[in-house]
């Protein structure tokens, strides 16, 4: 059940909190979901950069000058060469915090690099081709799909300012006014350009609104609306790369899956509202006691999961100081009118490599735990079988 205040995360914040939370490196979840969308993004650079080839054949069947043709081939096979590269790096299981602040950089730059070399051959051009300057646009509104507002502020500062220099540049090499005319491309003027990099912030804010807004969504999805703890959507996100990580420092990862005890009687003796500030007190209580590298879960009702990146002798040890510290807190459910309620909770334990590889065979192995720990009288941690 949600709490009114469970949209908190979508209400309106200042502008500077909203920068902030796009300067800030998005946590694990949202990095994942980014590598997932640089792969898609690296995918796509492929297919364009194989349509690049096309250009300078179209080039040279139209009548261009060779040097045209030739200039064009060297930067779209460039381009090829790079977008297999990065697609390469996308797709490895390791994750390189760099690669999309790299491919960002690279796409930007290469937009560039063709205007560039469209000032050698046609000076007007290289200010006032659409087609090429889209590129920018797209090399800034495809960071959405990275999911870091990061990537987008830095494409969108790098494109004006790379786009800025150029304008300089061919304002500064061109020798007289008339250089800048052109039966093609119309006339360049300062007007048109500035419009032009006043285009490629409205890009950049834009984006970074979406990427903002995908964020809180993404955030919300992962979150309980009861206890703002992480919930199972969250876990299942996450616990896949958990795993890889213990599994390749060779260490362990302990699942505690904890129900708490005769919850049903709270509800009956308390009311349900009551129920639910139980189940907020027990949460604020082992909140208190976990460490930095432990996230507690809410997995739905009064279940909760533990990970802890620890042996299952320790994190027996770790679960069951819990127990007994929660026992020592107990909740006060009316404010005098009732008896302060003592709230125990029982926990099965499982741990990879030993009990199983994926969350699916851990929560299999604690649950079984978890119903021996219940059947042998409740409030109480069992980490082995048997
Ligand atoms: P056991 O010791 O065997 O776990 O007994 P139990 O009464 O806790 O039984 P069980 O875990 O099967 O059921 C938990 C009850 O918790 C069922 C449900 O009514 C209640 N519950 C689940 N989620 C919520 C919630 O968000 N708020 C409230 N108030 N009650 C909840
Ligand atoms: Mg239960
Ligand atoms: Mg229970």
């Amino acid at each position: 059940m949600l709490r009114p205040d469970a949209g908190k995360v979508m209400e309106s914040r200042s502008a500077r909190e909203v920068l902030s939370a796009l300067l800030a490196r998005p946590d694990e979840v949202m990095l994942e979901i980014g590598a997932g969308g640089e792969l898609l993004v690296a995918r796509l650079r492929v297919v364009v950069a194989a349509l690049l080839l096309l250009l300078p054949l179209a080039n040279a069947l139209s009548g261009g000058t060779a040097r045209e043709t030739l200039v064009g081939l060297g930067g779209a096979v460039g381009v090829n060469l790079f977008a297999q590269v990065w697609l390469h790096l996308a797709r490895r299981r390791r994750r390189y915090r760099w690669l999309p602040f790299a491919t960002v950089a690279f796409d930007v730059s290469a937009t560039t690099a063709m205007l560039v070399a469209l000032a050698f051959v046609h000076l007007p051009a290289a200010l006032n081709s659409m087609v090429v300057w889209g590129c920018y646009v797209l090399a800034i509104v495809l960071t959405a799909l990275r999911s870091d507002g990061r990537t987008t502020l830095f494409a969108g500062a790098l494109a004006v300012l790379q786009y800025g220099l150029l304008i300089a540049s061919v304002f500064a090499f061109a020798a007289s006014p008339e250089q800048l005319l052109s039966s093609d491309y119309g006339a360049v003027t300062v007007g048109a350009q500035v419009q032009r990099l006043m285009l490629l912030a409205i890009a950049m804010l834009i984006t970074a609104t979406v990427v903002y807004r995908m964020q809180r969504l993404v955030e919300l999805s992962g979150t309980d609306g009861l206890t703002r703890l992480p919930n199972r959507t969250w876990l299942l996100h996450r616990m896949p790369r958990l795993l890889e990580i213990a599994s390749e420092e060779e260490g362990s990862l302990s699942i505690a899956l904890i129900d708490l005890d005769h919850f049903n009687r709270i509800n009956d003796e308390a009311g349900h509202h009551a129920g639910d500030r139980a189940i907020r007190h027990v949460v604020e209580v082992l909140k208190g006691m976990i460490e930095r590298d432990e996230r507690l879960v809410r997995l739905g009702g009064e279940e909760f999961v533990l990970v802890m990146p620890q042996p299952p002798g320790t994190a027996w040890e770790r679960v069951d100081a819990i127990r007994r510290v929660l026992g020592q807190q107990p909740f006060d459910p009316e404010r005098g009118t009732l008896e302060p309620l003592r709230l125990t909770f029982s926990a099965g334990i499982a741990a990879s490599p030993h009990d199983g590889l994926d969350l699916s065979s851990l929560l299999r192995r604690a649950d079984r735990r978890l119903k021996m720990a219940k059947r042998e009288g409740r409030n109480r941690v069992i980490a082995r079988d048997g």
